[in-house]
């Protein structure tokens, strides 16, 4: 991948990290037909290089590819690679935060991922890390990603009170924790909203900073970041009217070792799924309820009881708790390599339950 990252680097910077997205990307025709555009065409170098001017003095700007996709080809091998790579940023001390410039897709599955992998370390070491990404490409008349990207710059390089280290977003000017970050709208340039209740950072501005905690009270440690190869196959499936048993019966027998089920309202599951889902149980997969409303918590044992071992997601939406459920289910394989009787329960309570901000 290219990088204008040398390793030699010795003073004080400010690391940006190139997944791809709109953000990179470039239309053919843009003043007539800007939607019709390639995501990940453009070099983070070059998005740096464009905003280059506006960087408040004395800030160094380096950056690294990483990636160079649209975010809808996101894999686990993807999200491996920029696991370690924030990981590795934030233990360089002259790294003073990170951006990571990411197509909006897959956005929350990524924000999700990096707060349970390294939001910890984030938040000991007190570093930002800053994603964001645009809804236009950049050579669009109304392009948003260079404000987007300046953005999130200066928010990883100024010392704000009561912001403390952690994983962010920013977008069209608002922030907020990555991890509650959610697409509601397909083409809006404000597309991506703060979904849940978890943080309440607002509008890019100090002063709506202040009283803002860190998620990480209750947090205990990094979850691991799985080796490439070494994903659990977690499956969402959405329940709706006519459901067949059929859909979930496919699965026995499988490799699958987890499933999402997005259910209807708080969480609901058809009837004619029922006894398939416990079959699947049995036969030792992991499986999470959360609702496909695209809104709102999924509590557990409401509105019915849950399935025994079947967990209920909380705040995640069906992409975040997938996320959440992979890690999970990885990190109590771990667990009990070195002999820690944790499961994955365990794990994805830890993930779906965080405190709130006050
Ligand atoms: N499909 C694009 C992507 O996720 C959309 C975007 O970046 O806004 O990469």
């Amino acid at each position: 991948m290219s990088s204008n990252l040398s390793q030699s680097v010795q003073s004080a910077h400010i690391l940006v990290l190139g997944m791809g997205g709109t953000i990179a990307g470039l239309a053919q025709n843009p003043q007539d037909q800007p939607m019709n555009y390639q995501a990940g065409q453009l070099g983070v170098n070059d998005l740096v290089r464009h905003v280059q001017s506006a960087i408040p003095d004395g800030i160094e700007v380096l950056s690294s590819q990483i990636a160079n996709i649209n975010s809808r080809d996101l894999t686990d091998a993807h999200l491996t690679s920029l696991g370690l790579a924030v990981q590795e940023a934030l233990n360089n001390a002259q790294v003073r935060g990170i951006v990571i410039t990411h197509g909006t897709d897959t956005l929350e599955e990524t924000g999700l991922f990096l707060q349970a992998v390294c939001g910890k370390l984030a938040h000991r070491l007190g570093k930002r890390v800053i994603l964001t990404g645009a809804m236009l490409p950049s050579n669009a008349p109304q392009a948003d990603g260079p404000s987007n990207l300046l953005d999130a710059l200066r928010w990883a390089c100024t010392a704000i009170d009561n912001c403390p280290g952690g994983i962010y977003a920013v977008m069209d000017g608002r922030g907020c924790m990555a991890m509650d970050l959610a697409k509601r709208h397909a083409q809006s340039l404000n597309a991506l909203i703060q979904d849940s209740p978890t943080s309440s950072v607002g509008l890019i501005n100090p002063s709506w900073l202040a009283g803002v905690k860190s998620v990480q009270a209750l947090w205990d440690e990094d979850l691991p970041i799985p080796a490439a190869g070494e994903w659990p196959w977690v499956e969402i499936l959405t329940c709706h009217a006519g459901a067949r048993p059929e859909t979930l019966r496919q699965w026995l027998g499988s490799k699958a070792q987890g499933l999402v089920i997005a259910g209807t309202g708080n969480g609901g599951i058809h009837a004619a799924w029922l006894a398939p889902l416990t079959d699947l149980i049995d036969q030792g997969i992991a499986v999470v309820r959360t609702n496909r409303t695209g809104a709102g918590a999924t509590v557990q044992d409401l509105p019915e009881i849950d399935l025994p071992s079947c967990l209920a997601s909380g705040k995640l939406s069906a992409p975040k708790a997938r996320i959440a459920l992979q890690l999970a289910i990885n990190a109590a394989k771990q667990a009990k390599l070195v002999g820690k009787p944790l499961t994955w329960q365990d794990f994805f309570a830890r993930i779906a339950d965080l405190p709130e901000i006050r």
